[in-house]
């Protein structure tokens, strides 16, 4: 049967990339439908029970900054945070969290419910329809598992490790999208039939265990940030989203560190020949940055040990995951391995341990929009676009649900750079460079990572977020009300001067560390080492008087204070330190941005012939034909493209104007 309504964009998987597009085309007010096999499973995790981390936590407060769901439910879900890389510098500064499973999903699930335009129905899609053929084929809606026909003006595809999956353990393999769930094989035959250009991955997950049967007592406990016996006990747990407080949080939870040792690796060893992986079973290439115990023991053979995080599950579960021993051996190996670590010695697993190897494509067959280039309409993101990751993929499904409905609207799609965020990096990586391995996001990835920071995500992203119709009205009047704090207060710590007359030598001593010799801008005072924005508040004391010579505000008082910005004093406070400290590096960024923006973002005619620009190489044409980057930027992270190829392009673009 046809459904009677028509939407505007479909959303085909309940996942983390389904959701966020689903939750993003409906806040454009995009008619829009979330089609997923099961309800139940809308926000599942389907490895790790934890969100954030470097690189990641940078794309989740993206997410969070253009209104997505991602950070907000963690906030809400999270039973442990923790500040990774805090005593390094700010651009590598990440949050993570564990969260509770089942938090997490009924937090995502509260969204969606709540989410005006948006309409919910569970069942398998098994087949996309199509207008027209060749290269003015359009998606024009999905068929359903029991025939319900969807009409759609836009289809975004995120059906994850579910497309023709396999899961192994051991020498058995079965058909399955995840553990306990139906792979989607009728829709991974119908993408394999329009040709769309796709390979095999493979990613892995540990044995789940009761933590009833562990003893803790022989494992070291990690508390969270905050927590009694963290070094920062007392202070206020951290948060991810923009809009949260810590009380947001549930009951934080420690977790315990144990390790492998040389019988656990002897006994790993010993199950090498029923290995899916090293007897050729699996196929798929799996995640470098998230090998399978197996893998380390074989890689780092010289090692003796690796370490094994235990993390809770949920407050209302005793289950554990042990993060660190990713296996698809078989059972009684993964049980003996187990056990013969300290503390795990009478461990009962309630989960075995499996890989999955699942379809992908390549993502050089998308647009920087991400709709497929060879059917209109229809985008892709998430697992299916060779990534890993929950918070890479909920990146990439916001991206998606915006650009389809953007084009629905018929609008031009936004296309973030590499130096806006780590969104642009990810979306830039994936449809120039492709993938040969599951995909991961590390802030070494972003050329311009000083300024693209955690704690500035909702400056870089929040108004242009307002104007996609992303951000609804409470968020937006609590970022405009922070970012108007943030300027005026630096406005005037750069316009309000001190002069040495008006500074003790013993005060200048206890807050600067020396006397001033000349007059200073309070700005410049607090770029010094160790000078914070509250000392500094201290020793001003409201003595100051603008400097005549500049242009100043009427008022030299602060403007920042607890009083007027309640929980977000601290955001701008740090916002300010941060500016002062790096104002050399930041600005010395932005200039190397300015500089290469002329030729960054010139763009490529879609019918360019590669084979008329004199002097490139064969392999250079062929590569440039196959790929069609939308800009010279992209042209030249294409590998093989040298700088000289570069330049021969651009002489050949000057030529044709
Ligand atoms: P998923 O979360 O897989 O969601 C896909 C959704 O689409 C599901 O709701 C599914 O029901 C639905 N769906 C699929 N096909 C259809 C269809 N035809 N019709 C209707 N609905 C459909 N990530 C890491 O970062 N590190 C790891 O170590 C790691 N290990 C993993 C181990 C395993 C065993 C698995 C399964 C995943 C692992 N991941 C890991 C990956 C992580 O789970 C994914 O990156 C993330 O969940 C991807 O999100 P997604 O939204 O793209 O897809």
């Amino acid at each position: 049967m046809w459904y009677p309504e028509e939407f505007d964009v479909i959303v085909v998987g309940g996942g983390h990339a389904g959701t966020e597009a689903a939750l993003a085309a409906a806040r454009m007010g995009c008619a829009t439908l979330l089609l997923t096999h099961n309800i139940e499973t809308l926000g599942q995790m389907s490895c790790n029970p934890s969100i954030g981390g470097i690189g990641k936590g940078h794309l989740v407060r993206e997410v969070d900054a253009l209104g997505g769901a991602m950070a907000l439910a963690t906030d809400a879900a999270g039973i442990q945070f923790r500040i990774l890389n805090s005593s390094k510098g700010p651009a590598v500064r990440a949050t993570r969290a564990q969260a509770d499973r089942v938090l997490y999903k009924a937090a995502i699930r509260q969204r969606l419910e709540n989410q005006p335009h948006l309409q919910l129905f569970q069942q398998a899609v098994d087949d996309l329809l199509l207008d027209g053929d060749g290269s003015g084929a359009r998606v024009a809606g999905v068929v359903t598992q029991t025939g319900i026909r969807f009409r759609a003006r836009a289809v975004v595809l995120t059906a994850g490790t579910f497309l023709d999956g396999k899961i192994h353990i051991g020498l058995d393999n079965h058909p399955g999208g995840r553990a306990g769930e139906a792979p989607a094989q009728r829709l991974s035959a119908r993408l394999k039939e329009l040709q769309l250009p796709q390979g095999r991955l493979k990613t892995g997950t540990p044995p789940r265990l009761d933590g009833r049967s562990i003893d803790f007592a022989r494992c070291v406990e990690q508390p969270g940030d905050g927590m009694p016996g963290s070094d920062s006990a007392g202070r206020p747990l951290p948060v991810f989203s923009f809009m949260a407080r810590p009380e947001m949080h549930p009951r934080q939870l420690p977790c315990w560190v144990t390790h492998t040792n040389e019988r656990t690796h002897a006994i790993i060893r010993s199950g090498f020949d029923r290995s899916p992986m090293y007897s050729g079973q699996i196929e798929g290439v799996g995640p470098r940055y998230c090998p399978s115990v197996e893998d380390k023991v074989k890689r780092f053979a010289d090692k003796g040990s690796h370490q094994i995080f235990l993390e809770p599950e949920g407050l209302s579960t005793h289950e554990f995951y042990p993060n660190g021993i990713s296996t698809s051996l078989p059972f009684d190996v993964q049980l003996a391995l187990v056990r013969s670590i300290e503390g795990l010695e009478r461990a009962h697993i309630l989960r075995p341990g499996y890989a999955i190897e699942y379809d992908y494509f390549d993502p050089r067959a998308l647009r920087s929009s991400f709709e497929t280039r060879q059917i209109g309409g229809l985008f892709f993101a998430g697992q299916i676009n060779g990534t890993t990751g929950y918070e890479e993929a909920a990146a990439q499904g916001l991206y998606a649900g915006l650009n389809a409905g953007l084009q629905v609207r018929g609008q031009q799609p936004w296309l973030p750079g590499r130096d806006q965020a780590y969104l642009g990096v990810l979306v830039d990586d994936l449809v120039t460079q492709g993938v040969s391995e599951p995909y991961r996001m590390f802030t070494s990835r972003a050329e311009y990572r000083l300024q693209l920071r955690e704690d500035n995500a909702d400056l870089r992203l929040t108004a242009i977020g307002r104007e996609l119709g992303l951000v609804d009205d409470a968020r937006w009047s609590a970022f405009s009300r922070k970012r108007d704090a943030l300027a005026r207060e630096s406005e005037r710590l750069k316009s309000t001067w001190v002069h040495p007359r008006t500074l003790s030598a013993p005060e200048a001593e206890r807050v600067l560390g020396k006397a001033i010799e000349r007059e200073y801008p309070l700005f410049e005072l607090l770029r010094r080492p160790g000078v914070g924005y509250e000392a500094l508040l201290s020793l001003e004391g409201g003595r100051w008087r603008p400097s005549p010579a500049v242009d100043v505000t009427d008022d030299p008082r602060p403007l920042v204070s607890r009083e007027t910005l309640g929980a977000d004093y601290e955001a701008v406070v740090e916002q300010l330190e941060i500016a002062a400290q790096y104002a050399g590096y930041i600005e010395r960024q932005r200039d190397e941005v300015e500089r290469s923006a002329a030729y960054e973002n010139l763009r490529l005619p879609a019918d360019l012939d590669y084979h008329q620009v004199t002097a490139l190489s064969i392999e250079v044409r062929q590569k440039l034909t196959a790929q069609r980057p939308e800009t010279l930027g992209q042209a030249a992270r294409i590998s093989g493209v040298t700088p000289a190829a570069i330049s021969l392009l651009l002489i050949h673009l000057k030529r044709s104007r």
